[in-house]
């Protein structure tokens, strides 16, 4: 795990859990909390509430995961943004790359985090990504305030929705409509893109490009607000039985900083006028909003659904595996000789194992910082959801 120094976050990848208060819905069924805290060992504990019937049910005991960051159902998006976000934001512009990903099922409170929206007491909160977009521009404010004459801090965006193994253009309008040209690939409005890889340097490193994706410069807050706002908008949903807006795709909303930085150098040019040196740096912050992990069965799917939900499993699959293996953990890698799986030295990280970790390669780990916000539900009627969201956000700590 890189350590950076005192004004950067301490690790490079950090992960921390939500949990969203009960919904009226939970309330009236009379279902009860499933979760809490226990803040001398740092625990997301998960308990039976009823042990003689739940336990039973569920076949389920107290389990303890340990986690350095953890919300409850008061802390605010506002909160969790001074806490874990902004620094992201912060070493976006010293020229990292950044990523913050929200995970968990549907339901959980993804979209909430992310975009942010009415939440179950009532109350409009803000997410986190109109915060980013805030800070983004009074950092990139003071900045030009300071720049010489040439250097230029340009703030540039687009949306991209991953949806099975096809790249979708979320500036272009379609995404609510699945029978729209796109789906199918087939062109037209939200039509497929390709990610293209460019390798860059010697040393084997590669950065993802979306072909014709529609980048948008922007000059200000409200330009931002407003794409992403277009880019939500068209993100497209699908029913199941859990949520009928239930998002069955990956949202992915990336924001480029993009800097001219005139130096001058210790020396003259031939006109006698001090040489001057300019460089571009370009760093981008992801803002991704997962599609569900609920497992199949829950949802009770089939055909068109199920193939989404193939899809959505390898690539969150993928992602986890990416992220154990920068964590620099022992990941479990594949079965051994009689079957059971190896415990070894992660050397390789699997980001080619499906297309979110290819489009994400270069902004996680290595010189870049990630922050995996796993949300939950706290009802005893989600427990086993919660307790594989825990696990999966678990193994990356
Ligand atoms: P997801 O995107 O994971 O499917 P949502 O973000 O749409 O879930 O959340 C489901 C519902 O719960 C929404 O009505 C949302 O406003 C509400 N909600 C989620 N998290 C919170 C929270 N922390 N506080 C208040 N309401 C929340
Ligand atoms: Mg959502």
């Amino acid at each position: 795990m890189a350590e950076q120094d005192g004004s950067e976050p301490s690790s490079a990848i950090q992960v921390c859990v939500r949990v969203r208060p009960l919904n009226p819905r939970e309330r009236d069924e009379g279902l009860r909390a499933c979760v809490s805290f226990d803040e001398e060992t740092k625990q997301v504990v998960l308990s039976a509430v009823d042990k003689n019937t739940l336990l039973q049910l569920r076949g389920a005991t107290a389990k303890g995961y340990a986690f350095d960051r953890r919300y409850g159902q008061d802390i605010t998006s506002d909160a969790i943004y001074d806490d874990c976000v902004a620094q992201l934001v912060e070493a976006v512009f010293k020229g990292y790359n950044a990523t913050v990903l929200a995970y968990g099922q549907t339901g959980s409170g993804k979209t909430h985090t992310m975009a942010g929206g009415q939440g179950i007491h009532g109350v409009v909160e803000e997410g986190v990504t109109p915060r980013v977009i805030r800070h983004i521009f009074a950092l990139a404010e003071a900045i030009r305030k300071k720049e010489k004459p040439g250097e230029k801090t340009q703030v540039s965006a687009y949306g991209l929705e991953l949806y099975n193994e096809d790249l979708r253009d979320l500036a272009l309008a379609g995404g609510r409509d699945e029978t729209a040209k796109g789906w199918d690939g087939k062109g037209g409005c939200g039509s497929t893109l390709k990610l293209q890889e460019r390798p860059v340097g010697k040393d084997g490193r590669v950065v993802p490009e979306v072909i014709g994706v529609t980048e948008r410069v922007v000059s200000g807050v409200d330009e931002l607000l407003n794409f992403f706002n277009l880019c939500m908008d068209n993100r497209s949903t699908s029913s199941t039985k859990l949520n009928d807006r239930s998002s069955r795709s990956h949202a992915i909303f990336t924001i480029t900083i993009q800097r001219t930085v005139v130096e001058v150098l210790n020396e003259l040019g031939s006109d006698l006028k001090a040489k001057v040196r300019t460089s571009e740096f370009s760093s981008k912050l992801h803002l991704v909003d997962l599609a569900g992990s609920e497992r199949v069965k829950r949802s009770g799917v089939t055909g068109k659904e199920l193939k989404e939900a193939t899809h959505i499993n390898s690539g969150l699959l993928a992602l986890g595996n990416v992220i154990v293996a920068l964590a620099g953990d022992d990941t479990t890698s594949g079965g051994g000789k009689d079957g059971k799986a190896e415990k070894k030295k992660a050397t390789h990280v699997p980001y080619r194992d499906s297309k979110l970790t290819r489009l994400l390669q270069d902004s996680l780990g290595g010189n870049s910082l990630t922050v995996l916000i796993s949300c939950i539900s706290p009802s005893e009627s989600d427990f086993e959801e919660t307790n594989n969201t825990l696990k999966y956000a678990n193994r990356a700590c």
